[in-house]
């Protein structure tokens, strides 16, 4: 997902942040209950009159252990009349018993490991979040899943952590007068009598719960067209339908993009959806919400290239619990410096690292963290931080330049093929390029992801004219001292010459011969190592 900013920082929004930072429900850890959900079926009834939902959910699961309840994630009806009430739960059409705390709902049946049982779920009530109910921009009622990070079961019974995949259904009945966008491929769409009508998506490919999604209000749709046998289109609210259709076409040339250098597209369609989601930018697997102000946003084309990352980095291969964010959120950043490198040239791609590099060199000064953030499990809102994104971007550039961009790509194409559908962790992405690359990663991946801060370099240089030696000396004055490659360039009128020397010490000296005086040296001159220079600026 991308924050509102940069692209939209309002004080609105950012204070609908900072409360998220504050909810304390927001905190998760490595699910504990048993479940391995295999399928969700949800009727949702939905209408104009008030915002209470009318759910049932038709839940099969496994179990990987023996369980005496079963535990399923949802919020429970709280004083301020928001949350979900269950009004019957079945199996097999027996009533069961069943309980609700404030975040589960807990049903008196026990589960056996390798046997699977389908639970149906009547309940009701007004979501406390997950599905944001309100009106549009130009005063339209509409109705948004947002579930990231694990909102879902605001408004959904569900196992609500990303290691859980399941196939999923929604069947949305609505006022007749608003279209219902959602996940996968569209089963149905009836007219039913008093003004309503039922609309049924399905998703074939296992999804998390952060990424499933409807989206419900008046729109206008535009069918964009087939990109690798993928149908793209745009869902515009009605009034802004000339510059949505007009700025989310880039979405076929952004596609094309993936097609060729990841793999086939993962997903049935590929629907771009003008929404209120509360980011700038949300993933949901195979209809991407946008805030609402994208259609005119001139950041619009890499906020697409960064959601479309999504749907192969972060929703097909997701990342196994929350502190490897970054193998959705770094991919995804630098999925789009690929991009735009690639579609504005060599230029493009070093002014967005020097500005990501400052923004890693800023986030390090407050907070002394590593990317794979361990710390976090209880303010998952923060994880949405500079080392995910801007680091977990760098990170991937370096291991660009330190096994070059041949194996570079070979590399994702591996890791994608490898855990597509599945989840995969840190580890797993160094494995694959240590295999494709035949290199020993373990102290990049190490000195990157699982160490607080990046080399901050006092760097000395001293030309000696009558033997033209020139004299280096680095010293690393962080904590932990890093191994890496430093180039640098030493430029006199037309004659330029770029030394690289590995460092490896928290000291190293070296001398060495250049025929002609530098007038002019610059660090690192073609932007590939994220540091601080205790120097310059
Ligand atoms: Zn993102």
């Amino acid at each position: 997902m991308q924050k509102l900013y940069p692209y939209f920082l309002n004080k609105k929004y950012f204070i609908v942040f900072l409360v998220f930072l504050c909810n304390s429900f927001l905190s998760a850890q490595l699910p504990t209950n048993g479940l391995d959900v295999k399928h969700y079926a949800f009727n949702i009834t939905l209408n104009d009159d008030n915002n209470i939902i009318k759910g049932t959910a038709i839940i099969t699961t496994d179990f990987t252990e023996n369980v005496d309840k079963v535990q399923l994630d949802l919020v429970k009806k709280n004083s301020d009349g928001k949350g979900m009430t269950v009004l019957s739960v079945t199996k097999n059409n027996q009533n069961l018993q069943f309980s609700q705390d404030a975040q589960h709902l807990i049903i008196n049946d026990k589960g056996i490991l390798g046997q699977e049982n389908t639970y149906t779920i009547n309940y009701e009530g007004i979501p406390a979040d997950g599905l944001i109910i309100g009106n549009t921009k130009n005063g339209d009622r509409s109705f948004f899943a947002d579930n990231w990070p694990n909102r879902a079961h605001n408004w959904i019974p569900c196992n609500d952590h990303l290691s859980d995949k399941a196939t999923s259904e929604f069947m949305v009945i609505a006022p007749d007068h608003y279209q219902v966008v959602s996940n996968g491929r569209e089963i149905e769409e009836t007219n039913l009598p008093g003004n309503l009508k039922l609309t049924h998506w399905k998703s074939e490919i296992p999804l998390s719960t952060k990424v499933m999604a409807i989206g419900v209000t008046k729109f206008a749709v535009n069918n964009l067209g087939n990109i690798g046998g993928v149908p793209v289109s745009a869902w515009i609210f009605p009034e802004d339908r000339d510059n949505g259709f007009k700025s989310y076409e880039f979405s076929k040339e952004i596609l094309k993009y993936y097609i060729k250098n990841i793999g086939a597209f993962p997903f049935e369609k590929l629907a771009n959806v003008q929404s209120k989601t509360i980011f700038g930018g949300m993933e949901n697997a195979s209809c991407i919400f946008y805030d609402e102000n994208s259609v005119t946003s001139k950041d619009v084309e890499s906020l697409m290239v960064h959601e479309t990352a999504h749907q192969y980095f972060g929703d097909n291969v997701t990342e196994k619990d929350w502190p490897h964010l970054w193998l959705s959120e770094g991919f995804a950043t630098y999925m789009t410096d690929l991009y735009l490198e690639n579609k504005y040239g060599k230029d493009s791609l070093r002014s967005l690292l020097k500005q990501q590099r400052s923004e890693v060199v800023d986030f390090s000064k407050k907070f002394k963290k590593p990317v794979v953030d361990s710390s976090e499990a209880k303010n998952l809102m923060f994880l949405l931080n500079a080392n995910s994104y801007q680091k977990g971007a760098w990170i991937l550039h370096m291991l660009r330049r330190r096994v070059g961009d041949e194996l570079f790509w070979k590399s994702v194409r591996s890791y994608y093929e490898t855990y597509k559908g599945k989840n995969a962790t840190t580890d797993d992405l160094e494995k694959i390029f240590e295999e494709v690359s035949h290199q020993n990663l373990k102290t990049f991946f190490h000195q990157w992801l699982f160490t607080s801060g990046q080399p901050y370099l006092k760097i000395g240089l001293k030309y000696d004219k009558v033997t033209k030696k020139e004299t280096l000396n680095i010293e690393q004055k962080q904590d932990t001292v890093f191994e890496f490659p430093l180039s640098i360039s030493f430029t006199n009128g037309n004659q330029t010459i770029i030394k690289t020397f590995n460092i490896k010490n928290k000291v190293t000296q070296e001398d060495f011969t250049i025929s002609f005086q530098p007038k002019e040296i610059k660090i690192d001159p073609n932007v590939d190592l994220l540091f601080e220079n205790f120097n310059l600026e």
